[in-house]
């Protein structure tokens, strides 16, 4: 596995240890897949055809686990996670339903041909060989009753209505890469592991509304991701599935990669539009909406990396069999990053409606710590704190927005009970008063008079009477700040005013 997490890890050097320890076996790399926590992984398929798949490999190991492949030792159970005769820890995988990480970990991601045999641009010979026009694939979608990954939830059908309807003589497709939250992953093991599903998402999209054009918004910060997704556009174009007239079939679509600089506030949409045209990312008021104004002025959809990878394995397996999985409001599989005082953590993907205990517990393994669970942060720094309680609520947009919380784009942050939360939502305040464009002044100035309220109760110096202003501050900064920046800021406050008021008090007691 050489994602960005493997090669943190040594996997280069392994990469060369095997290499050199035996020349003749044919090697592969691939992207992570998922198992962060047992990174650096390796997968030994010897000339029986049994696979044997390893953890926390490193210099030390590999003699020993090479021994016993070449017939001199014992079988090194230790880091032995799975092979074709037992099962030992790899429930983290078995538990998920992968869809958009359906080859992530399996795939070489520079291999378009290693794409391909895995069904690879099958959607987009099937949308253009069964001649369906662009409202046939948006009803597919509808059907589907998929809704944006980024955050937001809004339904992609609806979306891509607006645009489509929207006169202009040229559309833009965006792919929304700008993935900065503390603790998230997910676009970039994506874009590093199976960079091709999201260039076939944006063909798809490209096409049911009526783009030539699309722009990859992929953060600077994530260099592999943004040569692996280069290539990509480079095979894919040189295989015809990018360019003028693809397949012979009369549709033009190109894709050109803008690097982000790593603002926070261009993950939202006006601001990443800004970003790409030249000028400063700030958000603007909205309407006229991108779908009808956006890019240069042209209509413009744009969709995050993960909501782009469904799109293929709709267009194949059909709208409905995707609707068959999560529950009603909430179609699909929704992939998460899961980090902080969790035994195993990493990406995974589960189906809508799991809860986040099964997701903490069953696949996360629980603390690990020692200490119990107290809270997971969902969301990142717009999302909420949701206490142990609360961990029965299933994953669905609305269910989760009842907690205070929100789905985000799929950033969980296990805390134990050691943790203090108002250093938490101190912490998470800090990153977006910092991550804050300045522009409108609740969101300018409120963040920053929360921050120092925050940090004069984590100092114990803070009094009742801040704690209550601290939370009139914080509801005037979320109703009345222009963009989701600002109107998100502050959950981390609220919601752990909410569930941990207690901690709050206890800071301001301990003072006296
Ligand atoms: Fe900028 Fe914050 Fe206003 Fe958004 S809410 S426009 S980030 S100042």
């Amino acid at each position: 596995g050489e994602g960005t997490c493997g090669i943190a890890a040594g996997a280069k050097e392994v990469y060369n240890t095997f290499r050199s320890l035996v020349p003749d076996a044919e090697m592969k790399t691939v992207g992570c897949v998922g198992m962060c926590h047992q990174e650096v992984m390796v997968e030994i398929i010897d000339d029986k055809g049994d696979a044997f798949l390893y953890g926390k490999v490193d210099k030390k190991n590999i003699p020993s686990i090479l021994g016993f492949h070449q017939g001199d030792g014992d079988l090194q159970a230790d880091y032995l996670l799975r092979s074709s005769m037992s099962m030992n820890g790899a429930d983290y995988l078995t538990r998920q339903t992968r869809i958009v990480l359906r080859n992530v970990g399996q795939i070489d991601p520079k291999s378009f041909e290693e794409y391909r045999k895995r069904g690879g641009y099958n959607a987009v010979e099937k949308m253009l060989e069964d001649d369906m026009s662009p409202e046939q694939v948006i009803e597919e979608v509808k059907t589907a009753g998929i809704r944006g990954r980024g955050g937001a939830g809004f339904p992609t059908a609806v979306k891509w209505n607006f645009a489509r309807s929207a006169e202009g003589d040229e559309k833009y497709l965006i792919c929304n890469g700008d993935e900065g939250d503390p603790g998230a992953f997910m676009d970039r093991s994506l874009l590093e592991g199976d960079p091709h599903s999201v260039l076939e998402g944006m063909l798809i999209a490209a096409y049911a509304i009526g783009a030539t054009k699309g722009y990859a918004y992929i953060r600077a910060e994530y260099p592999l991701a943004v040569e692996h997704f280069g290539r990509a556009i480079e095979d894919a174009r040189e295989a015809g599935f990018l360019g003028k007239n693809i397949l012979g079939y009369g549709f033009d679509f190109d894709v050109k990669i803008k690097q982000g600089a790593g603002a926070f506030v261009c993950g939202e949409e006006t601001a990443l539009i800004a970003s790409i045209e030249g000028k400063r990312g700030m958000p603007r008021i909205r309407p006229p909406f991108p779908a009808v104004k956006g890019l240069f002025g042209k209509p413009t959809i744009i969709n995050n990396v993960e909501t782009l990878a469904n799109l293929p394995w709709i267009i194949e397996n059909s709208g409905s069999a995707y609707a068959e999985i999560g529950t009603e409001q909430s179609r699909g599989t929704k992939v998460f990053a899961l980090a902080g005082a969790i035994k195993r953590g990493g990406l995974v993907e589960v189906p809508m409606g799991m809860t986040i205990r099964q997701v903490l517990y069953d696949i996360g393994g629980g603390s690990s710590t020692g200490f119990p669970i107290k809270a997971v942060q969902l969301g990142g720094p717009s999302g909420g704190c949701i206490p142990e309680s609360l961990f029965d609520t299933p994953i669905e947009y609305e269910a989760l927005n009842a907690t205070g919380a929100i789905m985000g784009s799929g950033g969980m942050i296990v805390m134990d009970t050691k943790s203090c939360m108002v250093d938490i939502a101190r912490y998470f305040l800090e990153f977006t008063q910092i991550e804050s464009c300045g522009k409108c002044t609740f969101c300018r100035i409120g963040t920053l008079r929360m921050k120092e309220l925050l940090s004069r109760i984590c100092d114990g110096e803070g009094t009742m009477e801040d704690i209550d202003t601290l939370e009139e501050v914080a509801h005037q900064v979320k109703s009345s700040s222009l963009c989701g920046l600002g109107q998100t800021a502050p959950n981390p406050v609220l919601t752990t005013l909410k569930y941990f008021r207690d901690e709050y008090i206890a800071h301001v007691e301990e003072k006296r």
